[in-house]
């Protein structure tokens, strides 16, 4: 469905997290709710949790580049495959056994 983000979405997701724009207001192992400063004066609300999977406040209704900030600051480990964590946890129901 969703390709492997584009040059300038890594770019701007570097750049968030470079730049210290994704702020981690709570975090658990199976949770997380963050604040990413985008192109807006007012942060972005971004949420994960298990049952409603991932949330942007932006204005964008696909995988957007605050989804894959917050994810890679979350879980440093999906560094190289967020896009693909996201696409799975963004169309699809884990039960986690
Ligand atoms: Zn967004």
């Amino acid at each position: 469905m969703t390709a492997l983000p584009s040059p300038a979405v890594r770019e701007k997701v570097k750049d968030y997290i470079t730049a210290g724009r994704v702020r981690i207001v709570t975090a658990t192992r199976d949770e997380v709710d963050a604040l990413v400063l985008g192109s807006s004066p007012d942060p972005y609300l971004v949420a994960y949790n298990e049952s409603q999977g991932w949330f942007c406040g932006c204005p964008a209704r696909v995988t957007c580049s605050h989804l894959l900030a917050v994810a890679l600051v979350w879980r440093p480990g999906l560094r190289d495959d967020a896009q693909a964590f996201l696409d799975l946890n963004l169309t699809t129901t884990e039960d986690g056994s």
